[in-house]
């Protein structure tokens, strides 16, 4: 099939916003007598005027071929999906070779049959996805429909969308945060294929399925994104607790923080907050609703062993019930920070500044929280800007004392 084209006349990318290095790999490419393109994810920001994350390259080199061609700076990575990692210090770029999917077959077992550039965007999963851009003719290249569909702010499969579902359920997962980060609406025959085929997101990779909740948390539309979930009746076959919660849309305190952390990582896109952060803005709400019903509801004031028992408890309930399982790092710290807004800001009321708190590791992350929670209740501003003081002169009096005690001298 011939593709439709569109030059730069018709389109407002800014090819100075394309990524140096990545132009560098694109001339080199084509300089060999190789067809290589941007693709993916960076055509389809650079179209909408987003900032795009990473500038992933399509080309008909085959991976020894790209290898010769970057030698010590390519790294050639992955058995089932074969590709280059091309370095330039700590940046990395994609480059994969066209190749072909298996549009038919029901789960993808092999990826590497090369294929022509059109099969190499057939495969992709929505059309938004699947256009080509080549910076040095400022040309977009559209086999699948996506340069009109980005036009009209709507989210499509390519192919039948009940295949590609099958196929691949993460694909569902990627469409809701398709919706929630660009506000497009969804194609009805991809949203009936969503109906149907929801209950499949169980049998994907429970490690995929992290990874793409733990990049929403970061996007800045996380509010949006567990909202469009539960609403799709995705997010109790993943996270039930979470579900439970989140259907009451009202006074919801997971959907405040989320709003709070969305403010902060719309702002700084490139330096999101910490995982363990974004992850206390859902799990803080469950274990304060424990403990109220444990303790407060009952006139009673826990005591911080309270506090750690509920906590403990709460996550490993989350854990157990939970799709897929929050690695131990991430819930000992998140939890770290959760137990600790209770000293921080005691449920007796009596507020004091203790210093151990301040020499502990998770400190700094349980303070940006508070300010965080400061941020939906004015009352707690009070104790975060006494806490906050605290945190200064501690840091000013460790700077101090590197001073007065110069580093002890080498040996030999
Ligand atoms: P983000 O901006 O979140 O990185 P992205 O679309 O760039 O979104 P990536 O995971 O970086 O997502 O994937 C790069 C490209 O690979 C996508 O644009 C799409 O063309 C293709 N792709 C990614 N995941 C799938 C999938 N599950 N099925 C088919 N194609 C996919
Ligand atoms: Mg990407």
């Amino acid at each position: 099939m011939r593709p439709k084209e569109f030059v730069a006349d018709d389109h407002e990318i800014d090819p100075a916003r394309v990524d140096s290095d990545a132009l560098h790999i694109l001339r080199k490419l084509k300089d060999a007598g190789h067809t290589a393109y941007l693709v993916g994810g960076s055509v389809r920001d650079l179209l909408v005027q987003r900032e795009p994350k990473d500038f992933d390259i399509s080309t008909s080199a085959r991976p020894q071929e790209i290898k010769k061609i970057f030698r010590r700076n390519c790294f050639l990575i992955g058995k089932r999906f074969r590709l280059a990692h091309i370095r330039f210090g700590k940046k990395i770029i994609e480059v994969s070779t066209f190749r072909s999917g298996e549009n038919d077959s029901d789960l993808i077992v092999r990826d590497n049959t090369w294929g022509s550039e059109e099969e190499d965007v057939i495969r992709r999963d929505f059309t938004i996805n699947g256009l080509f851009y080549d910076p040095f003719e400022h040309k977009v290249i559209d086999y699948v429909g996506g340069w009109e569909d980005i036009h009209k702010r709507v989210l499509r499969s390519i192919g039948d969308p009940l295949v590609r579902f099958k196929q691949d359920p993460v694909r569902m997962l990627r469409l809701i945060k398709f919706r929630a980060r660009f506000g497009f609406d969804i194609d009805e025959q991809t949203k009936q294929a969503l109906i149907t085929s929801r209950k499949e997101i169980t049998k994907s990779s429970p490690a995929r399925i992290l990874e793409e909740m733990l990049r929403m948390l970061e996007s800045g539309a996380a509010a949006r994104f567990f909202n469009l979930m539960v609403q799709a009746r995705m997010l109790h076959l993943l996270f039930p607790m979470l579900s439970d919660i989140l259907e009451n849309e009202d006074e919801n305190q997971i959907y405040d923080l989320l709003q709070v952390a969305d403010q902060i990582n719309q702002q700084q896109p490139k330096s999101p907050l910490s995982r363990p952060i974004l992850t206390a803005c859902l799990l803080f709400p469950l274990v304060d609703q424990a403990l109220k019903k444990k303790f407060i509801d009952k006139d009673k004031v826990p005591h911080l062993g309270d506090v750690m028992m509920t906590t403990s408890s709460v996550i490993k309930e989350f854990v157990l019930t939970s799709f897929s399982h929050l690695p131990k790092k991430l819930s000992t710290v998140a939890s770290a920070i959760i137990a600790m807004q209770y000293r921080l800001t005691p449920l007796s009321g009596k507020q004091s500044i203790r210093h151990k708190s301040l020499s502990m590791k998770e400190f700094p992350d349980a303070l940006h929280f508070l300010k965080m929670r400061a941020a939906l209740d004015p009352e707690l501003l009070k104790p975060f800007k006494a806490w906050n003081n605290a945190w200064r002169q501690h840091l000013k009096k460790g700077v101090q004392q590197k001073h007065h005690h110069p580093p002890p001298a080498k040996k030999g």
